[in-house]
C-alpha cells in the first residue's frame, strides 16, 4: 500500500449533534486513525500472507507449525521466528501493546465525555478488547445494545488481507452517525422480510436471531485500517456464525461509500446497458434509492439463508451461490412490500433494474481484482437465466417485455438456487455454473462500458 490507510469524509450530520457529542466524535476519530499505524504493520500486497507470517516460510511449514501450537493460525496473532528460528505466534495486544494503549486511551477519554450511559459503557469495554485480546465480550455486549446514533467499531475484524489461509484479521475503525430516515426505511424492509420468512419456516426450526438482526444506514466520517482500503459498501458483523446465531448481528449500510459507487459505476452502467427509450422511465433519484435498497437486501437475505452443511457440500461454488441468492432472494422479498403497498410498482422496478445494473458493476471490479470472481459468475448466473427465461431482452441495450415476467423468474430462480444452497449436491451446483455462470454476457457490453473499465 502505497497512501496512508484513512479517508475521511466529511458529513453533514456532525452539525445536527450536541457540542458534547461532537467532542466525543472527535476523540472517537482520533482513536480511529491511530489505529491504521498497526494496519499498515499489517498489511504487504506483495505477499499471500501480508506481513502476517514471516516472508521465508512455507504455507505447509505454517500448517506443520500449527499442529504443535493453535495459537499460529488464532486470527488474532502475529507469526514469527525465534532466534532458534521456530515459528512461534505473538497475540496482537501483546505486540502492538504501545500502539494499542494509546488508541484505548482516547476511546476512553470518549467514553467519560459521552451522556449517553449505555455507549460509555461499550466504549469502556471496546477498549479494554483492545488491550486483553477478549473481542467477543466486546462483541456480545455490542449486540446487546440498542442502536445508538453514534456508531463506533474498531478492532481486528476482517480477514480479506490473510490470502493465504484467509484467517488473519486486520486492524481497522470507522466512525458513523446514523441517517435516520433512510435507516427507518431499511428497518421497514427487514421487518417484513424476516416475517415473511417466518411464514415458511416450519415451526420446528430454530429462528430466534432473526430478531435480534439490526440494521443502520451510517454518514461515516473515517474509514480507517482495512476497510479503507477496501472502502465496503456495507457491513455485517460479527463474522462468528455460533456468536450471530446466539446474539444476532448487525448490518451497516456506509452512505458515503454507497454515494461514491453509485456515481462512479452504478449510474454510468445504467446508461451505458439499457435501451434508450427505457431508461427515460427512471430518474436518477428513483434509481439511487433502487440500487441503495438492493445493499441492504442482500445484507439481511445472507442472514436468513444459511445452511450449515451448504460449505461443506457445494465446496468451490460455495461462494458462487451464497452471493447470488442472498441479492435475489431479496428482490424476490420485495414482493410483500409491494402487496402491502409499502413500496410502489416503479420502485420495486427501479430495484430490478439496479440489480441489473450492479451485476455489471460486480464483472467491471472483477477485471480488477479476479478474486472476487464468485460474484461476477453468481451475477452472469442471474443474467442469463433471466434471458433464457424471456424476462428480458437484448436489443439495443437491455429492456423487460413487461415487469412481471421478470419479476417471476426473480422468483423462480431464488426458489432454485435457495433449493441447491439447501439440499443441493456438489455435481447440482456444478451443472448450474456451467449452464448459466458464463461471463460472455458480460463481455458483449465492454464496448459500451470502455470508460469504466
Ligand atoms: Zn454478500
Amino acid at each position: 500500500m502505497t497512501k496512508k490507510p484513512i479517508i475521511k469524509f466529511s458529513a453533514k450530520a456532525i452539525r445536527k449533534l450536541s457540542a458534547s457529542e461532537k467532542r466525543v466524535v472527535t476523540k472517537l476519530i482520533d482513536a480511529a486513525e491511530a489505529i491504521s499505524a498497526i494496519y499498515e504493520q499489517q498489511e504487504n500486497s506483495n505477499y499471500l500472507g501480508a506481513n502476517f507470517y514471516p516472508h521465508d516460510v512455507t504455507k505447509e511449514e505454517i500448517v506443520k507449525a500449527a499442529r504443535h501450537n493453535k495459537a499460529i493460525l488464532s486470527p488474532y496473532t502475529m507469526v514469527e521466528k525465534n532466534k532458534k528460528g521456530e515459528l512461534i505466534a505473538i497475540p496482537y495486544h501483546v505486540k502492538f501493546v504501545k500502539q494499542l494503549e494509546k488508541v484505548a486511551r482516547l476511546v476512553k477519554e470518549a467514553a467519560k465525555i459521552t451522556q449517553n450511559h449505555d455507549f460509555a459503557k461499550r466504549l469502556e469495554v471496546q477498549a479494554n478488547s483492545l488491550l486483553d485480546g477478549n473481542y467477543e465480550t466486546s462483541d456480545i455486549y455490542w449486540l446487546s445494545l440498542k442502536p445508538y446514533k453514534i456508531n463506533f467499531v474498531i478492532g481486528p475484524i476482517e480477514r480479506y488481507d490473510d490470502k493465504l489461509f484467509f484467517t488473519k484479521c486486520a486492524y481497522q475503525s470507522w466512525v458513523g452517525i446514523m441517517d435516520e430516515q433512510r435507516t427507518s426505511d431499511t428497518t421497514v424492509f427487514k421487518n417484513y422480510i424476516v416475517s415473511g420468512r417466518r411464514k415458511v419456516l416450519a415451526p420446528s426450526e430454530k429462528v430466534d436471531f432473526l430478531d435480534k438482526i439490526q440494521i443502520r444506514v451510517d454518514d461515516v466520517l473515517i474509514f480507517s485500517g482495512l476497510i479503507a482500503h477496501f472502502m465496503f459498501t456495507s457491513s455485517n458483523l460479527p463474522n462468528d456464525v455460533g456468536l450471530m446465531e446466539k446474539h444476532g448481528s448487525e448490518i451497516t449500510i456506509f452512505k458515503p461509500s454507497f454515494d461514491i459507487k453509485f456515481n462512479a459505476e452504478h449510474h454510468p452502467i445504467f446508461h451505458a446497458i439499457f435501451e434508450g427509450k427505457f431508461q427515460q422511465g427512471y430518474p436518477i433519484d428513483v434509481l439511487k434509492m433502487g440500487s441503495l435498497r438492493n445493499s441492504y437486501l442482500h445484507e439481511i437475505s445472507h442472514t436468513l439463508l444459511r445452511y450449515r452443511d451448504s460449505e461443506r457440500r457445494l465446496k468451490e461454488y460455495f461462494p458462487v451461490f451464497d452471493e447470488i441468492s442472498a441479492s435475489i432472494y431479496g428482490v424476490k422479498a420485495c414482493g410483500s412490500l409491494l402487496l402491502k403497498d409499502v413500496i410502489s410498482q416503479k420502485e420495486l422496478e427501479a430495484i430490478m433494474v439496479m440489480f441489473v445494473a450492479r451485476a455489471f458493476s460486480w464483472w467491471t471490479s472483477y477485471l480488477k481484482e479476479p478474486s472476487i470472481i464468485h460474484y461476477a459468475q453468481g451475477f452472469a448466473i442471474a443474467l442469463n437465466y433471466f434471458l433464457e427465461s424471456g424476462a428480458i431482452r437484448e436489443a439495443g441495450g437491455f429492456s423487460w417485455p413487461n415487469f412481471t415476467k421478470l419479476f417471476v423468474s426473480i422468483n423462480e430462480l431464488a426458489d432454485t438456487l435457495e433449493r441447491i444452497l439447501a439440499v443441493g449436491t456438489y455435481e447440482d451446483a456444478q451443472h448450474f455454473v456451467e449452464k448459466y455462470a458464463s461471463l460472455e454476457i458480460f463481455e458483449r457490453f465492454r464496448p459500451n462500458l470502455k470508460k469504466l473499465i
